[in-house]
């Protein structure tokens, strides 16, 4: 057959059969634990005023300066396909009048999201992300809760043990500015052998270079000054708070000083869970506090902490696809049975039983067509069952065949 000139666009993929039940299992997983933890499932657009994430994702972020769809709509307005699901998630807690009460909130979500990225194995243009979000608390225990809810998920998904929390603190804003300027000295006396994009960052926002991609820049990083020493009393006490909550909920992290996360709305804490197992897209969930982001959508001080994951990034390091429900067949040999095998197949899907009948086929014919469909058990009903009110059940694994009162079959079966 000649390659269809339609393909999928650059970056896209579809999910069908097993990649579509891996995906799923994952969404579904995530959804079930998270409300474990008392969070509400929330669904944002897909797309949004353009300033929702310009506004706030920063204006040096890889997101905003190189990975935005951004187009303008038939009416003017200028509108984003979302890369990511925090700035969504604040702008609807502010435009709900949601800020004042019952915080704090506690949000999950599960959705595509959209990155003009170069494509490859682990990163798409279109993507799903999967998150958690406690928007309205400053205290460490939210930090801690939201990180342990995200162990347990990949505790759940059998991922937890190729994957090690990465911690680290970026600090109040004091302490921030301290570092700042301590890393500023620190590259400007090697500012030549930094990459260009990193020179702008230089001047722009210093802390990017830490979390470069580029090989020479990474090289300066190893050695680059932490911001330990540069942390305020206040922000090492919520570090510890953190760590101390995360060893009470028996989360197992490593400190690592060059996290920094890839937007500019975090502060205190940020944390990645990595992988080996992936290769350079080792990162599966990522995130921390940002205590700033809801006054950004013009809502009231909202301290939060919160992560995303990638769900194909997740799915990808499942052990095995979640197996496909196997149906029971219903072959009927015969015009004469044809309304009774309708029946029957109804009622066994109204008990709760996976079911199929096929559309046509004498029985040689939909006997293979049971079996392509990995059915594992085929109910016969023929003239002479039909008479007597029965069928024939047949254990397609097993292979053994006996007769069962139509009656009784959606008990048989369950
Ligand atoms: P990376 O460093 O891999 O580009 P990021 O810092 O841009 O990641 P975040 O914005 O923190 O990623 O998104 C959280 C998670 O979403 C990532 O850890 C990853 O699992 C997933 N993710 C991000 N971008 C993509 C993409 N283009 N394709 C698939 N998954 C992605
Ligand atoms: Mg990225």
């Amino acid at each position: 057959m000649a390659k269809p000139d339609l393909q999928p666009a650059r970056g896209t993929h579809d999910l069908i059969g097993e990649e579509f039940r891996r995906h799923h299992h994952v969404i579904d997983t995530a959804r079930r634990i998270s409300a474990l933890y008392g969070f509400e499932e929330w669904a944002t657009p897909i797309f949004e005023d353009t300033r929702v994430f310009a506004r706030t994702l920063g204006e040096t972020s890889d997101v905003v300066t190189k990975e935005m769809y951004t187009f303008e709509d038939r009416g003017g307005e200028s509108v984003t396909l979302r890369p990511e699901g925090t700035a969504g998630a604040c702008r609807a807690l502010v435009t709900n009048g949601l800020t004042q009460t019952n915080l704090p909130r506690k949000v999950f979500y599960a959705g595509p999201m959209f990155r003009y990225e170069r494509p490859q194995k682990g990163r798409y243009r279109q993507f799903h992300q999967i998150g958690c979000e406690v928007m309205g608390a400053a205290e460490p225990l939210a930090d801690a809760e939201v990180i342990a809810c995200g162990w347990h998920i990949q505790q759940a998904l059998g991922i937890d043990q190729g994957a090690v929390l990465e911690i680290n603190t970026l600090g109040d804003g004091p302490s921030r500015e301290a570092y700042r300027a301590a890393l500023v000295a620190y590259f400007q006396a090697s500012a030549d052998r930094l990459s260009e994009e990193s020179r702008t960052r230089l001047e722009k926002n210093p802390l990017r270079i830490l979390d470069s991609k580029d090989a020479g820049d990474k090289a300066l990083v190893a050695d680059a000054p932490t911001i330990e020493a540069h942390l305020t009393e206040a922000a090492s006490a919520f570090y510890a708070g953190v760590k101390r909550a995360l060893d009470r909920f028996g989360v197992p992290y490593r400190e690592n000083p060059r996290i920094v996360r890839g937007l500019d709305y975090y502060s205190h804490t940020a944390f990645e869970f990595v992988t080996d197992r992936l290769g350079a897209q080792g990162t599966v969930m990522a995130g921390g506090r940002y205590d700033g982001l809801v006054e950004e959508m013009g809502g009231p001080p909202t301290p939060s902490v919160g992560w995303a994951a990638g769900v194909e990034r997740l799915s990808m390091l499942l052990e095995a696809a979640p197996a496909a429900p196997r149906p029971v067949a219903v072959i009927p040999v015969g015009e004469a049975a044809e309304a009774a095998a309708l029946d029957a197949v109804q009622s066994l899907r109204r008990a709760g039983v996976v079911a199929e009948v096929g559309y046509k086929g004498n029985l040689k014919r939909r006997m293979e067509r049971a079996n392509r469909l990995g059915a594992r058990a085929a109910v016969i009903i023929g003239d002479e069952e039909l008479a007597e009110g029965v069928a024939q059940l047949r254990d397609l694994d097993a292979g053994t065949q006996e007769r069962v009162p139509l009656a009784e079959l959606a008990a048989r079966l369950i």
